[in-house]
């Protein structure tokens, strides 16, 4: 399969109210272990690649985006490519004209460390530069509680500042703060199910959970009834393959090839992408609209899809999958 958009997905699942996982991405067995996990529950899904992850491999975007890139052109699903967390103005431009040429199709712009007006004035720059390279923009109103000790937990969205945000700035879809944190380690955040709903009706775009990794499978199926149409999901992945590599070396001591030990973490990052996608496969019922998907609204985007009259229940398959119109 060719490598998909991002924004083709997103319409899609806005459409058929339901969500892409987005996972992240910092090695080459990452790359091919989320896509490996994605073929086996037959889901789309985006592989994302952060500012940090960009820093571990010295700064230089080419070289995973390039191994992403190829690997997704090769898949039996639709796999997309998103640049994640771009909180560095020079290294934003630089994702954005190199985007296209590596894969790219969308990008998350982060500026919200800066004061609300630079926050606003950044992303409205960036977003339609983006935007003008053929690039999905996601962007951030307030930091998702926990990143860089900045913000605590209890940090939340309030939905007219999104919905202001989003119209000041025209993104395509908006990071929102509900309960979850980066990098928690145990799965017992308790999301604010009734804020999604109220900020998927004041927002028009596809609304992103981050700090997925710390929420029950539960309650991340919760999320995407309540309205989250994109889940971002880094730390389970990396716990599942650090665990399995430790697990391995300490019953193998001599070990000394890194394919016997990587083949293990990889295999532990599909199982977990596996189970993920399962989330929303299991969705008992999907909102799908008869007869053929066309996506709502300008952008095919939001919450604005929401044609109740010629809307009926019946079980989800990929044969509702409408075929991708045009990019974002
Ligand atoms: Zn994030």
């Amino acid at each position: 399969m060719t490598l998909a958009m991002t924004g083709e997905i997103v319409k899609q699942v806005v459409a058929t109210k339901r969500a892409v996982f987005a996972f992240n991405v910092i090695t080459l067995e990452h790359a091919e272990a989320v896509i490996a996990g994605a073929e086996r529950a037959d889901s789309d899904v985006l592989l994302q690649v952060s500012e940090r992850a960009i820093g571990f491999h010295q700064g230089k975007l080419a070289p995973l985006l390039r191994a992403c890139a190829s690997l997704a052109g090769q898949a039996c699903v639709r796999v997309a490519l998103h640049l994640d967390h771009f909180q560095d103005v020079a290294l934003a431009e630089q994702g954005i004209q190199a985007g296209k040429e590596l894969g790219v199709s969308s990008i998350m712009l982060d500026f919200a460390r800066y004061p609300h007006s630079e926050n606003v004035r950044l992303t409205r720059e960036l977003s339609m530069r983006a935007q003008a390279e053929g690039l999905w923009v996601e962007a951030e109103l307030g930091e998702i509680g926990g990143k860089d000790g900045a913000h605590a937990p209890g940090v939340r969205t309030d939905p007219s500042e999104a919905s202001d945000f989003v119209s000041q700035t025209g993104i395509d879809a908006l990071a929102v703060a509900v309960g979850s944190s980066h990098a928690m380690t145990s799965k017992d955040a308790e999301l604010d199910l009734s804020l999604i709903r109220q900020l998927a009706a004041a927002v028009p775009v596809p609304l992103v959970l981050h700090g997925s990794s710390g929420v029950s499978d539960a309650m991340i199926r919760a999320a995407i009834v309540a309205g989250i149409r994109k889940v971002n999901v880094g730390t389970a992945l990396n716990i599942a393959f650090t665990k399995a590599i430790r697990g391995f070396l300490a019953n193998n001591p001599e070990i000394s090839d890194p394919r016997t030990y990587l083949r293990e973490g990889r295999e532990a990052i599909s199982q977990t992408v596996v189970d993920l996608c399962g989330i929303v496969g299991t969705l008992p019922l999907a909102l799908i609209p008869a007869p053929p998907i066309i996506a709502g609204g300008p952008n095919g985007s939001g919450s604005s899809d929401d044609r109740t009259e010629s809307t009926t229940l019946r079980t989800f398959d990929r044969s509702d999958i409408a075929k991708p119109q045009r990019g974002a």
